[in-house]
């Protein structure tokens, strides 16, 4: 499996990184200031140097998410709407990732719980 370059810390062949390391911490976000995978936001913090910018909700439909377990790539929009699933090889994502969609995403205009 040839995953994109992942940034991170600590980075693990399925995108795990040294802050989130549970079984199901498998994404990776491709960062709108960046355009650079990494396994999560304080990995960005830590490596990037410079402050995450959100990714508006206009371009949702970029792929700008990857599954560690399997290596595709989805659209925010198809991540948000997958229900902690990957809809390619069926791999559970960690739920509580929602409570971090503001970190990554500008939501609140589009998305309602
Ligand atoms: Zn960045
Ligand atoms: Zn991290
Ligand atoms: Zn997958």
């Amino acid at each position: 499996m040839n995953l994109p370059q992942v940034r991170g810390v600590d980075v693990d062949a399925q995108t795990r990184c040294g802050h989130y390391h549970g079984a199901t911490d498998i994404i990776a976000i491709k960062m709108k200031c960046c355009g650079e995978y990494y396994a999560c936001k304080d990995c960005h913090n830590e490596l990037a140097g410079h402050a995450i910018v959100l990714w508006p909700v206009a371009e949702w439909d970029c792929a700008a998410i990857l599954c560690g377990g399997c290596g595709a790539e989805l659209t925010i929009r198809e991540y948000m709407e997958c229900e902690s699933r990957c809809p390619a090889c069926g791999a559970g994502f960690n739920p509580g990732c929602r409570k971090h969609y503001q970190f990554y995403f500008e939501v609140g205009a589009g998305l309602r719980e």
